[in-house]
């Protein structure tokens, strides 16, 4: 089936590139393949260009230019965040949440056999981590918090400014996996109170294989890649100058759009949720329930349980998540059985687990999430799907 003929609503595994992206990108394979660390033209050409992509990015988060890395992804943000940071201070003790991503937990399962020792918080069954929790758990020896700034699962947004103000208060390093949060939810590094955070392009319809941590300035991090003095000498190897200005066109766009876009997928979330109801009367919500669109700016630390504007994760009792998935896949839709890194694997989502659901309830659920290309009537032609799907599943059970 071609790209055009699917029905895409998986985007918090990835999105497609947005057009800014491939135009600004294709233009700088073409014309900055100069060395960006040479001193000839080409080189200073490529270097203005990452430069500038740079400022763009530090924009997008109230930082200084100063304060970005670029990194492979988010996979590599979160490594050296939570490598660099135990590392470099003489605690030993670092809190993470049962519901992080991957590269978070598998590097603190890392760093465990290191000799750090790592306490994993559990959230409610709505997906949200109390500050309360962050607080009592912190001990004379914490070196390190790292919440991620919304679920990519369930969407759920987490207390981050709580939370940042509580490590600061402690002397705390923090960090922020905002890979699925970045371009959602407004991010201000001062006022949120963070040290390190992660981003990913691909996330946003920039290019995949790129990405930054945000280091707080000052921070007396050595070096996390060994070589060249590229990244202030902190992460050695040619820069991917193409890739950096495609991430910075997407970074733009997204930006320039956010409130219009969050107001649409708002009530894209809402339709949906309302139609799967009125068609699937036993489908179940995993994760807080949709907010009315309030048009709220400050959209983080209030305390309040909320989830991201794109995401759906829904429960249909009796049945399979991986058929259903095969058998929308059959008619072109595309949606997601938990994160696209356990996808394959039998293993049911670490994350709807963490939240109170058994093994069996985590196996019937689904991830929706959608994107700027989405509409009501694609939502409309999905539920009339499931509906028919489940319903012919049920029938089998
Ligand atoms: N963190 C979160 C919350 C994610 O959703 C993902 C991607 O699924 C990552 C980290 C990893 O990002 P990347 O694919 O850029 O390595």
């Amino acid at each position: 089936m071609d790209n055009k003929d699917i029905i895409y609503l998986d985007h918090a595994a990835t999105v497609p590139m947005r057009p800014e992206a491939i135009t600004a990108m294709s233009a700088a394979l073409a014309d900055v393949w100069g060395n960006a660390s040479a001193i000839y033209s080409a080189g200073s050409r490529a270097k203005r260009q990452l430069e500038r992509a740079r400022a763009s990015l530090a924009a997008t988060i109230g930082a200084d230019p100063s304060e970005i890395y670029f990194t492979s992804g988010g996979t590599e943000g979160d490594n050296w965040a939570l490598t660099a940071a135990m590392e470099l201070y003489s605690g030993r003790h670092l809190i993470i949440t049962a519901i992080e991503h991957h590269a978070v937990l598998h590097t603190a399962e890392y760093l465990k056999t290191r000799g750090f020792d790592v306490t994993l918080l559990t959230p409610d069954s709505t997906g949200y981590i109390p500050p309360d929790a962050v607080y009592e758990a912190i001990r004379p020896d914490t070196a390190l918090i790292s919440v991620m700034m919304a679920n990519n699962e369930v969407g759920t947004i987490e207390p981050v400014a709580e939370i940042g103000r509580i490590a600061r208060d402690r002397h705390i390093l923090f960090h922020t996996d905002a890979v699925q949060a970045y371009g959602k939810i407004p991010i201000d590094v001062r006022a949120a109170g963070v040290d390190l955070l992660s981003v990913s392009a691909h996330k946003i319809g920039g290019p995949k294989g790129i990405g930054f941590l945000y280091i707080k300035k000052n921070m007396p991090f050595g070096a996390y890649m060994h070589g060249g003095m590229q990244e202030k000498g902190r992460r050695a190897g040619t820069e991917n100058v193409p890739s950096a200005v495609g991430f910075a066109a997407a970074a733009e766009a997204v930006f320039a759009e956010r409130e219009s876009s969050q107001a649409r997928e708002l009530g894209l979330q809402k339709f949906f949720l309302r139609r799967l109801r009125e068609e699937i009367p036993d489908v179940e919500l995993n994760g807080p329930e949709p907010e009315e669109n309030t048009g709220a700016e400050d959209r983080y630390g209030t305390g309040s349980r909320r989830r991201l504007a794109n995401n759906l994760n829904v429960r249909f009792p009796g049945v399979n998540s991986e058929t259903l998935l095969i058998l929308l896949d059959m008619q072109g839709i595309c949606a997601s059985g938990g994160s696209a890194c356990t996808t394959g694997a039998i293993n049911p989502s670490h994350v709807l687990t963490a939240m109170g659901k058994t093994q069996e309830e985590a196996r019937e659920s689904v991830r929706f999430t959608f994107g700027p290309e989405n509409t009501e009537e694609e939502l409309e032609r999905t539920v009339q799907a499931v509906k028919e799907i489940t319903g012919r599943l049920k029938k089998l059970n």
